[in-house]
C-alpha cells in the first residue's frame, strides 16, 4: 500500500527518521568532527560510534527485500537496477573531483577502475552502492536456497573472515598464512568492508528482523541496545590502543547493536516519511561535494580558520550545504512526482486510461470502526470483541482491516488458517491470534514462532501436536451439535486429558452455534440446547479443579440473538462489516451497524441493439425492444455471482437499477440501461453499495452476504 493512511500505519516511521541520523553520523566521519579538540574523543565518535550508520542502511534493504525472498527475483532485480543507477549517476558526479585528484594518471588505470568499480567506489563514500549489491544478491540467493537462518550463519562466517582484515588485522598479521591469504585479497578489494564480508551479515540481520515481527517488549530491546552499544565502545577502545586496526568499520559488537537498535526503530510506527529516504540519501551522496564546495568558499571568504581548521565548524558547514542542497532537490523530486500523478489521474474519468480501475472496492473505516464500538457496546462489559478477519476479511482485504482494528484497540483476532495468522504478524498485528480451523502438526514450530493460537479440533488432534515438543498455545473446541469441528461435549476424559497435555497451554475453550441466526422455536431450542451443553462441558471442567480458561460460542448472530450470554469473547465476523447475512433477517438485539464495504466498476462500453438480436453466452437474453446495453468490466471471477445472470441481480447506474442482461461471464457482464438516462461510457456502475445491500444481492443469487463477500476475487483493486 502506498496510500498513506492515518489509520494503517503501516509505515516505519523511526526508520524513515533513522535515515537521516544515519546520513549526517557519515558526515561526521568523514569530516572528523571533534579532531580539532581531542583525538581521542574524535575516534570514539567517528570510528566507533557513527560506524553504526551504515550497518543501518544495510539492514534497512534487508528489512524491506525480506517478505519477498520466496517469489521470483524480481524485487532484487528492481533493487540492482536502482542502486546501479544511483552509482552509475554518482561516479560521473564525482568524475571532475577525480580529475582533480589525479585519479586518471595511475599506472594501472584500467584494473584500477574496476577494482574501484566492483568493490571500493570510485570515490571514498560510494563503496556503499557496490556493497549493497552485491551484498543483497548475496542474501537473496542463500535464503531462497538455505533458508533465512543458515544463510545468517554463513554471513557471521564472512563478516568474521572480514574482522580480521579490518579492526583485528594486527592479530591475522601475525600468522603468516593469514597474512598471505589478506595480502591477496587487498590486491582485489581495498578493504574487508565491501559486499562480501561486510554488507551480507547486516542485510541478513534486516531480513531477520522482519521475518520475526512478533511483539517482544520493548524493554528487552533496549536492554539489549544498550549493552551491545556499551560492548562496542569497549572493544573499538581495546583494539585501538592494541593498535589492531587496519581500518575500523567491524566490529563484533556492531552486530547486535544493528540488531537492537534497528529492531527498537520498527517500533515506531505512523506515516510514511518517503521524502526522508530521498533526502538522506541525497546527503549522503552528495556531502563530499560540499566538503570541497566548503573548501573552496572558505578561501574565498577568508574564513578558513572557522570552517575548515576548526573540525566541527567545518561539520556544520558541510552539513548544512548537504541538507541544503538535499532539501532542493528532494522538493523538485516531489514536484516532478506530483505532476506525474496529475497527468497520470486527470483523464481518470475517461474509461480508455482508467486501468487498473476497472473494477474496485471502496471500504469506509469509519464505519469498521463505528461497528466496533456498537458490538462492544452490546457486549457485557467483561467480554472482548475478537474480530474474525478471514478470507480477506470477508473480502474487504485483510490487511486494511486488521491493522485499523488494531490500531483502535482491538487485541484478539481470528483466521481460518496459519497462513493468514503468521501474515497478520508480518502486518505487525499483536495480541491473541486463533487459527479457527485445522493447521498441520508438522507446523508447529510456525505456530509457536508467531505466537498464534491453534484451536484443537479433537483430542487425538491435540496428542499428535503435542507430541510434537513444542510449546502451544490453544484453545479446545467443544462440538455441542453442530458436528464439524471439535471435541464432542459428553467426552469429559479426553477434554481433561487435552487439558493435562505436556506441551500444550489452553488459553481458551469455544463452541460455534449453527442455527443462532434463526428466530424459530424449534432452532431456539436447539441452540439452547446447544448452549447447556457447552455450560455443562465447562462447569466439568470448573469441578475437576482446573484453572478455567477464557470461554466463548457467539459469532454474530450469537450476540444479535443471545445478548445476555456472558463469555470472554465474541468472534465476531459479518456484523464487523456492517450487514446481516440475508435480507430479512429478524434479530432479538438490532443494532445500528452501517456496511463498509462497496463494489464498484465503470461503464465501458454502451451499444444498443435491435428487437430480436440476443446478448452472451447461450443467446440467454433476447431483446424484447430496441435495447441500450452497457457493457461492465467486471465478471463472476471477479466475484459477482453467476447466479445472478438473465434479470435475476442489476447493479446501480445514476441511481436506478440496471438488470443483469444475459449471462454473467468470467470478466464481463451485460446490463439493460434503455430507461436510465446520462449514462456514458465510464460512468459508475455500483454492486454493492449506494442502496444495493450486500445481503440483498447475496439473496438474489440464492446465497448470503458472508459468501457474496469472501468471493470477491484478487484482481478487484482494493
Ligand atoms: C467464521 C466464524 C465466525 C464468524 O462468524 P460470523 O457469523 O461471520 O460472525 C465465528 N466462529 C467460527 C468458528 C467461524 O468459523
Amino acid at each position: 500500500m502506498d496510500n498513506n493512511n492515518a489509520c494503517t500505519g503501516k509505515a516505519y516511521t523511526g526508520i524513515d527518521y533513522f535515515r537521516c541520523v544515519a546520513a549526517f553520523l557519515v558526515v561526521a566521519i568523514h569530516t572528523s568532527i571533534f579532531t580539532t579538540y581531542s583525538e581521542q574523543c574524535d575516534m570514539i565518535a567517528t570510528r566507533i560510534i557513527a560506524r553504526i550508520a551504515v550497518p543501518f542502511f544495510l539492514a534497512t534493504t534487508g528489512f524491506f527485500l525480506a517478505p519477498s525472498y520466496s517469489k521470483d527475483n524480481s524485487r532484487l532485480a528492481k533493487l540492482v537496477k536502482k542502486m546501479s543507477a544511483i552509482y552509475a549517476f554518482s561516479i560521473i558526479i564525482y568524475i571532475p573531483i577525480n580529475i582533480y585528484n589525479g585519479y586518471f594518471s595511475t599506472e594501472y588505470l584500467l584494473p584500477n577502475i574496476i577494482k574501484d568499480i566492483v568493490f571500493d567506489g570510485t570515490m571514498y563514500h560510494l563503496w556503499y552502492f557496490p556493497a549493497v549489491i552485491i551484498g543483497a544478491t548475496i542474501v537473496w540467493f542463500l535464503t531462497k536456497k538455505f533458508g533465512i537462518k543458515r544463510t545468517f550463519a554463513a554471513t557471521l562466517f564472512l563478516y568474521a573472515a572480514g574482522i580480521f582484515g579490518d579492526s583485528l588485522y594486527g592479530v591475522s598479521q601475525k600468522i603468516p598464512f593469514a597474512e598471505s591469504v589478506y595480502r591477496h585479497i587487498f590486491e582485489v578489494s581495498d578493504y574487508t568492508r565491501n559486499g562480501i564480508f561486510f554488507a551480507p551479515v547486516f542485510i541478513a540481520i534486516g531480513a531477520i528482523i522482519s521475518d520475526r515481527r512478533v511483539s517482544i517488549s520493548i524493554k528487552k530491546y533496549v536492554a539489549g541496545f544498550v549493552i551491545s552499544f556499551i560492548f562496542m565502545l569497549a572493544e573499538g577502545i581495546i583494539v585501538h590502543r592494541a593498535g589492531l586496526v587496519r581500518h575500523d568499520s567491524m566490529y563484533i559488537f556492531l552486530i547486535p547493536c544493528t540488531y537492537y537498535l534497528f529492531s527498537l526503530l520498527t517500533f515506531w510506527r505512523g506515516e510514511r516519511k518517503a521524502s526522508l529516504r530521498t533526502f538522506s540519501l541525497v546527503v549522503y551522496i552528495i556531502h563530499p561535494l560540499m566538503i570541497v564546495a566548503v573548501r573552496l568558499l572558505a578561501k574565498l571568504t577568508g574564513t578558513q580558520e572557522i570552517f575548515i581548521e576548526n573540525s566541527v565548524g567545518h561539520y556544520f558547514a558541510v552539513s548544512i550545504f548537504s541538507a541544503v542542497f538535499s532539501l532542493i532537490f528532494t522538493l523538485l523530486c516531489q514536484k516532478v512526482k506530483r505532476r506525474k500523478i496529475k497527468s497520470a489521474a486527470a483523464p481518470a474519468d475517461n474509461m480508455l486510461t482508467a486501468r487498473g480501475q476497472r473494477t474496485w472496492l471502496e471500504i469506509n473505516q469509519d464505519n469498521l470502526k463505528h461497528n466496533v464500538q456498537i458490538l462492544k457496546n452490546a457486549m457485557p462489559e467483561k467480554c472482548e470483541l475478537m474480530a474474525v478477519v478471514k478470507a480477506q476479511a470477508y473480502g474487504h482485504g485483510m490487511y486494511e482491516t486488521a491493522v485499523c482494528l488494531n490500531k483502535i484497540g482491538v487485541k484478539a483476532f481470528a483466521v481460518a488458517t496459519i497462513d493468514e495468522g503468521i501474515e497478520l504478524r508480518r502486518y505487525g498485528i499483536r495480541g491473541e491470534i486463533l487459527i479457527l480451523g485445522y493447521t498441520d502438526v508438522r507446523r508447529a514450530k510456525e505456530l509457536r514462532r508467531y505466537q498464534l493460537t491453534q484451536t484443537l479440533i479433537s483430542y487425538k488432534y491435540a496428542s499428535l501436536l503435542d507430541s510434537q515438543g513444542i510449546s502451544i498455545n490453544a484453545h479446545i473446541k467443544i462440538d455441542t451439535g453442530m458436528h464439524r469441528l471439535g471435541i464432542d461435549y459428553r467426552e469429559a476424559g479426553d477434554i481433561e486429558k487435552t487439558f493435562k497435555l505436556k506441551h500444550i497451554h489452553i488459553s481458551g475453550i469455544y463452541s460455534h452455534l449453527c442455527v443462532s441466526d434463526s428466530l424459530n422455536a424449534e432452532d431456539i431450542a436447539f441452540t439452547q440446547k446447544q448452549i447447556s451443553n457447552f455450560r455443562q462441558a465447562v462447569d466439568r471442567i470448573g469441578q475437576s479443579g482446573l484453572a478455567l480458561p477464557k470461554i466463548h460460542i457467539q459469532s454474530s448472530y450469537g450476540l444479535l440473538n443471545y445478548p445476555e450470554l456472558e463469555c470472554d469473547y465474541v468472534r465476531a465476523g459479518i456484523a464487523l462489516y456492517g450487514v446481516l447475512s440475508s435480507p430479512d433477517d429478524k434479530v432479538r438485539k438490532p443494532l445500528d451497524l452501517r456496511p463498509v464495504l462497496s463494489l464498484k466498476t465503470k461503464v465501458i462500453l454502451i451499444r444498443t441493439i435491435e428487437k430480436g438480436e440476443t446478448i452472451g453466452y447461450g443467446r440467454a437474453f433476447t431483446a424484447s425492444r430496441k435495447t441500450k446495453i452497457a457493457i461492465l468490466p467486471i465478471g463472476y471471477a471477479d466475484g459477482i455471482p453467476r447466479s445472478l445472470s438473465c434479470g435475476k441481480g442489476y447493479v446501480m447506474i445514476n441511481g436506478k437499477r440496471a438488470y443483469i442482461a444475459g449471462r454473467i461471464c468470467m470478466d464481463q457482464t451485460a446490463v439493460d440501461i434503455t430507461d436510465i438516462p446520462d449514462v456514458t461510457e465510464g460512468t459508475t456502475a455500483t454492486i454493492i453499495g449506494d442502496g444495493i445491500l450486500a445481503p440483498t444481492a447475496a439473496d438474489n443469487a440464492g446465497s448470503i452476504s458472508n459468501e457474496l463477500l469472501s468471493r470477491i476475487g484478487s484482481r478487484v483493486e482494493r
